[in-house]
């Protein structure tokens, strides 16, 4: 399942921040995906409900941002929302090969417990 790669990828991440955050738990991860990752988010939050049963992260919520796909297109010198995945410009045909935005996999907010919060 292309979905396990992105969570095993989140979950590293995740994990590396909270370390450095001294957090024991993660409760709630805000995430911003591009439409170019072509991830399903039923798919992400149950292959991340599995996957994080082992880790600080277990149980902790998803908050997912779909972040529309962009092209630049160079003979027309704008930019074009991609629909469908179709990489052409629809005003003069010409493939779109400069991505703008649609690419990202971030994670923008993690919340959690600390260590003291701990009971
Ligand atoms: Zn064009």
């Amino acid at each position: 399942m292309h979905e396990a790669s992105i969570v095993d990828e989140l979950l590293r991440v995740a994990e590396d921040h909270a370390r450095e955050a001294g957090m024991v738990r993660i409760r709630r991860m805000k995430l911003r995906i591009g439409m170019f990752r072509m991830v399903v988010p039923e798919l992400l939050k149950a292959a991340f409900d599995v996957m994080s049963q082992e880790t600080i992260a277990a149980g902790a919520e998803l908050d997912m941002e779909i972040i529309p796909l962009i092209a630049r297109c160079g003979p027309c010198d704008r930019e074009v929302a991609i629909e469908d995945y179709v990489f052409y410009c629809p005003t003069c045909g010409a493939p779109l090969t400069e991505i703008i935005s649609g690419k990202e996999m971030d994670l923008m907010e993690l919340e959690g417990d600390g260590e003291e919060d701990e009971e």
